[in-house]
């Protein structure tokens, strides 16, 4: 089953699902997913800087027989690097790292650090033509409309999380009247509170012969939000894409809305605790090198 497209604001396409490879950290087991992922027919694979599996990817894509334009391939910048200088190079690791001449999007991953001069780097990359699209992710709306009067290209893209529990409703649907496209990450909410076993979602999944993973990124793909689930193993990869055959309909789209939490399930990216807690592994240690 081949995923569907969607259409991004600068005019490229992308696959409306692809395969997320956080915490796969060992290289071996990383590039044998994407490898098996790939022939499984994923074309979008998304990962990031932070990840530590960049080169993983990239030996699992160089060998792989499909070609490069039928790939869509994503990395983020991670907050170490958010200036403008320090994103110029960190775009250049990706690359070197992944092996590829051009990355298909590169996402600014989280809203912190001198994020107005890293988009300056990274607008500058795409009109190099080293980057198709470029976007960010955990932007929350406000700090998007930020960016978006600040710089000159605008996201094509804000990843953030999304699953049955942390819905984000109100996100959603300004993101996608500014024209930016949503992506969910954690569409699983990475089977926190026994998601796949979820009363309500198998209830609705024996309707269509689908299980509860298949109904949430259904659910996902009928609100236009694209979606990059992760697994290690080959059955749950197809199945993960075999979700073209069935249509929830409104009391199935009802009965999911009852599920919202209303809060992320990991946490909350302005919760100042947490801020501190992803600088403090990085930025801090830049800010010292820098002093000497
Ligand atoms: P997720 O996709 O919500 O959940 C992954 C978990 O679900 C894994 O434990 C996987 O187990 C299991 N799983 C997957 N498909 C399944 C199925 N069909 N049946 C049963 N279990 C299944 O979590 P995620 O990896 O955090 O999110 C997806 C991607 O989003 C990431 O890989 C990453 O690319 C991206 N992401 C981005 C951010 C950000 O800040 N921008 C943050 C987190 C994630 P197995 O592997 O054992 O099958």
């Amino acid at each position: 089953m081949v995923e569907q497209q969607v259409k991004l604001n600068n005019g490229i396409e992308m696959p409306e699902i692809g395969f997320g490879v956080f915490q796969i950290v060992d290289a071996k087991q990383c590039e044998t997913a994407v490898t098996q992922a790939l022939q499984a027919g994923y074309r979008a694979i998304d990962t990031a800087t932070a990840y530590q599996n960049e080169t993983a990817v990239g030996r699992a894509i160089k060998k792989s027989d499909r070609k490069r334009e039928d790939l869509f391939i994503t990395s983020k910048l991670w907050v170490a690097d958010a200036s403008y200088q320090r994103a110029k190079a960190g775009i250049d690791a990706s690359l070197d790292r992944l092996g590829l001449d051009y990355l298909d999007l590169y996402l600014l991953h989280q809203p912190y650090g001198d994020v107005i001069g890293a988009w300056r780097a990274l607008e500058e990359a795409y009109r190099a033509g080293k980057i198709r699209a470029i976007g960010v992710s955990n932007f929350s709306t406000d700090q998007l409309k930020n960016l978006e009067l600040t710089t000159t290209v605008k996201p094509v893209i804000d990843q953030i999380e999304i699953n049955p529990w942390y819905q984000q409703s109100e996100a959603v649907q300004f993101i996608q009247s500014e024209g930016i496209q949503v992506e969910a990450w954690a569409p699983f909410a990475e089977g926190k509170h026994n998601v796949f076993n979820n009363r309500t979602l198998v209830k609705i999944g024996e309707r269509y012969g689908k299980s509860a993973g298949q109904v949430i990124l259904r659910w996902l793909y009928q609100r236009q939000i694209v979606v990059i689930p992760k697994t290690v193993h080959q059955a749950r990869m197809a199945a993960n894409l075999d979700i073209y055959d069935f249509v929830l309909d409104k009391q199935d789209m009802a009965q999911i809305a009852t599920l919202d939490q209303r809060h992320s399930q990991f946490f909350s990216h302005r919760d100042p605790v947490a801020i501190d807690q992803i600088f403090g592994t990085s930025i801090r240690k830049n800010r010292t090198e820098l002093k000497r």
